[in-house]
Order: structure tokens, then C-alpha cells, then sequence
């Protein structure tokens, strides 16, 4: 499996509902020392459910997501916790935290090479208007990357080698675009 976005250290790929684990040790006897490893950034998802304070049941937005963080998307996808810490892919996290992450700063398109008030719809076709905002990684669905992503962790490309998104190809895809020229 591709590494997973990590938790403090990375950002999500789009805006959603993730889990993230951290406070992480390979060996819950162990003591630690100061705060052990960052885990996974885990979603986007619908919802994070759980009961009786040992199961965690998540629900991803789409069965891909789930896959590529190693869940059966037919199946309960839930996180169990032992002693008092939650255990994913075979290492335990004494903290998680449930949060929404948004793209809440988008730079200038300084890049858009014409006026969008002067595009006329023939030229548009033609020609191939690209965004510093988004990049695209290799992923047949959703290889729309945000700038603040600088790897996508299911195809493994990283930002530096790709190539910026088209603006067509974004608008098409409903994600926020930052129009404003600075
Ligand atoms: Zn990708």
C-alpha cells in the first residue's frame, strides 16, 4: 500500500472529515519517550461513530478512499482500541482527533495567461489555461491535487513532478478556485 498522509506533518488531498491519529508507538508496554510518531490522517469521511469507548466505525465518502487505506468498503470499517489506545495496521496512538479540514487559502491566479472576462469560447478550447492552485497526480479519479498537497500518497507522485491543473478540468470537478488576479 502507498504511504497515507501523515498526521501534523502533511495535508489532506481535498476538503473533508478526517481522523487523525497521533501520540503513536509499535509497542503499547513500551514507556515512551516525549510524544512518539504522528499516524494517518484518515478520510475524507461521512461519519466517525463509537461504542462503548473500544469501537471506532467510520464511514468513508467513497469506497476508493476506503481501499486505499486498507478497509474492505463492504465490510464494518472500524478502528478497535486496546488498553486505553487505538490500534491501526499494527500500531497504537494514544491520541486521535476528528476535525474538518478546508482549504482556507488559495493564492492568486497569477498564472491565468488571459482576462477571464475576454475569453471567447472557441479560444478556450484551444488553448490550455493552468492554475498554480491545483496540480495533477496520476489517479484516474480525483487526480486533482490542492498546491498545499505536495504528494498524493494513493498513485505516490509527488508535486514537484507534475504538471499544473487546467482550469476547465477543476471548474469541471467543483473545486474552489480562486479567481480573484492580486
Ligand atoms: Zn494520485
Amino acid at each position: 500500500m502507498n504511504r497515507l498522509p501523515i498526521y501534523n506533518e502533511d495535508t489532506p488531498a481535498k476538503p473533508g472529515l478526517y481522523l487523525g491519529l497521533f501520540h503513536g508507538r509499535e509497542d503499547p508496554e513500551k514507556k515512551l519517550d516525549g510524544w512518539g510518531f504522528n499516524g494517518p490522517i484518515i478520510g475524507p469521511l461521512n461519519h466517525v461513530h463509537t461504542t462503548y469507548l473500544s469501537h471506532i466505525k467510520i464511514e468513508f465518502e467513497t469506497p476508493q478512499e476506503a481501499r486505499n487505506y486498507g478497509f474492505d468498503p463492504g465490510s464494518l470499517m472500524e478502528l478497535v482500541t486496546d488498553d486505553d489506545m487505538v490500534l491501526f495496521q499494527g500500531k497504537w496512538y494514544g491520541d486521535w482527533i476528528v476535525y474538518y479540514y478546508k482549504i482556507s487559502s488559495l493564492p492568486a491566479l497569477k498564472d491565468i495567461t488571459f482576462d477571464s472576462n475576454s475569453i471567447d469560447e472557441g479560444k478556450a478550447k484551444n488553448q490550455i489555461i493552468t492554475t498554480t492552485q491545483y496540480w495533477d497526480c496520476d489517479c484516474n479519479i480525483d487526480y486533482i491535487q490542492p498546491y498545499t498537497q505536495k504528494h498524493c500518497a494513493v498513485c505516490n507522485r509527488n508535486k514537484e513532478d507534475c504538471s499544473n491543473s487546467r482550469v476547465t478540468e477543476v471548474l469541471q470537478h467543483k473545486l474552489p478556485l480562486n479567481k480573484h488576479v492580486g
